[in-house]
């Protein structure tokens, strides 16, 4: 079974954004602080090459103490806008965005290495979530429910719920921070949002694109560490509601800081999405989806189809064509080539975290088919991986490795293959691939996630809702659950009898 390591490019395509930086301060109150930041600043890595591109301030908790006044002052009359308004805004900045697709999808590739494959649809996506939401907000209108006492009125008013404190991950910077802020913007809600202290460039270039399109206050970005600037904005007793993607123990350390406060939490957690694969399965089509589905951003994707269960009469065909498939991925810089599809890893410390799981799954006995290893290579690559042999239970098939490694198990029946299906801590996604209807509807209704594909993985759109159940978190991003999640319910009854 083992295949050839990966395709890989030439080192030598590495980005020169010098031109493209956005200002490297908070943007505060419609506005980059004017006074440069005196404190310490974190570097920001190309993990392609390794090279320093930029530094950003490392916020304080007076940061965000300022942010979350500008925030505050800014609310009522935000709140005020008529939806036709608000939407006409949004409409707005998606157009900008759109018109600033390259300089954006440039940014996001050499600060996280991402291939443009993946930058360009990071890109496409957020302008798509901001035309979404500003249609969609105007569709989501309060209710007057009629008389349910007699001679009352009641009137079901959605409200926003004030400012509201977002925290994003580096995995998709611009594309989370979009998920985050146009729903929070849409449903009458102000923002202050603190990017990954890794990947703050496209947060911080969009507030300069689109920061005079917004009253001032509206949008304010506050770059910085977790746990102070997020820690600080969790805490606050001015901020509403604290909305974060990242992993499951940040999301732990916001619900324990939100706690005092009792505002609420909206957490977009880590995923560990079992591909469940039936003998009657159409193999072929599996391979080519998966493929894709596996290891798109480097696998560095929360609902990656990173733990495949396949029935045992088929995994040899079925490892076979996935070995295949793997074998032509091109890997290399974003720079090297608009062909490129897989990327390094983030960072060193990610990249080393990576390569210890393999570490460890090669001396627990598992086998490479393919790749399982780093590359010998300047930058963060790792080569895509496919792991077999892979024991019920074992280390690298339950723990998020949140890289380009697949792991394959076998199973013998469908009880046992939903029973180790929901045996992760994870409830973000997973798929079901057979042919047999019965057989899908019923799989998917006993998985526990949060969305489920049938022949299929890893398709989105804005329309539906993303979000996980268990250890995966709970709020929903995209679609009117989005906007529901980020406005509050009120009863107005009228006497109207007197
Ligand atoms: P991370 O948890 O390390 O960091 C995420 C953000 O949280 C960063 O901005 C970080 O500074 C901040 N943070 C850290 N500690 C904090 C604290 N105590 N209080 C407040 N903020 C804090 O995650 P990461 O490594 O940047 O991202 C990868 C993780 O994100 C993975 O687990 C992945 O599955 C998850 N993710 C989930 C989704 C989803 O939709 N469910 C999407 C993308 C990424």
């Amino acid at each position: 079974l083992t295949g050839q390591v990966a395709v890989s490019r030439a080192p030598g395509g590495s980005l020169n954004v010098r031109d493209d930086l956005p200002p490297t301060q908070h943007y505060i109150a419609g506005a980059f602080d004017a006074v440069d930041h005196s404190g310490p600043r974190t570097d920001v890595v190309d993990p392609s090459t390794e090279q320093v591109i930029a530094a950003v301030p490392q916020g304080t908790a007076a940061d965000v103490d300022r942010a979350v006044a500008a925030a505050v002052a800014a609310k009522d009359s935000w709140a005020r806008l008529v939806p036709k308004e608000r939407s006409t805004l949004l409409h707005r900045i998606a157009d900008r965005i759109e018109r600033n697709s390259e300089v954006l999808a440039r940014l996001e590739s050499a600060n996280t290495g991402k291939p443009f494959e993946v930058s360009n649809d990071d890109v496409a996506g957020t302008v798509d979530t901001f035309r979404f939401m500003a249609g969609a907000l105007r569709a989501t209108t309060s209710m007057a429910a009629g008389d349910y006492a007699e001679n009352h009125l009641s009137v079901i008013l959605r409200e926003p719920l004030g400012a509201v404190g977002v925290v994003t991950p580096w995995n998709y910077p611009l594309l989370m921070a979009a998920w985050k802020i146009a729903p929070i913007l849409a449903a009458g809600n102000t923002v202050v949002i603190k990017p990954s202290e890794q990947t703050p460039l496209t947060t911080l270039k969009f507030a300069e694109l689109v920061g005079d399109l917004l009253p001032a206050g509206v949008l304010n970005v506050v770059s910085g560490l977790g746990a102070t600037v997020g820690a600080r904005l969790t805490e606050h007793p001015d901020i509403d509601m604290i909305a974060l993607t990242g992993s499951v123990g940040s999301g732990k350390a916001v619900a324990r800081g939100a706690a005092d406060t009792l505002k609420r939490v909206h957490l977009e957690l880590g995923g560990k999405a079992p591909v469940v694969i039936f003998a009657d399965a159409d193999l072929d089509d599996a391979a080519v989806s998966l493929r894709a589905a596996s290891y798109w951003n480097s696998g560095q994707e929360c609902g990656a189809a990173c733990r495949i269960l396949v029935h045992e009469s088929v995994a040899e065909a079925f490892t076979r064509k996935l070995v295949e498939q793997v074998s032509t991925f091109v890997v290399g810089e974003p720079g090297a080539g608009d062909d490129v599809e897989i990327g390094p890893l983030v960072s060193k410390a990610h990249f080393e975290r990576v390569t210890a799981y393999l570490e460890r799954a090669a001396q627990q006995g598992i086998t490479a088919a393919i790749g399982g290893a780093a590359l010998d290579r300047p930058g963060y690559f790792v080569a895509p991986t496919v792991l077999v042999g892979v024991p019920d239970g074992a280390e690298c098939a339950r723990e998020e490795i949140f890289g380009p490694v697949v792991t394959v198990e076998t199973f013998t029946d469908e009880d046992e293959a939903i029973r180790r299906a929901n045996d992760v801590p994870f409830g973000l996604s997973a798929s079901v691939w057979t042919e047999n209807a019965r057989r899908s509807h019923e799989v998917a209704a006993r998985i526990d996630a949060g969305t489920v594909w049938v022949n299929s993985h890893l398709v989105l759109a804005n329309e539906v809702p993303w979000g996980g159940f268990k250890g995966s978190g709970y709020g929903r991003d995209l679609s009117i659950y989005a906007l529901d999640d980020y406005s509050r319910t009120k009863h107005v009854m009228h006497n109207h009898g007197r």
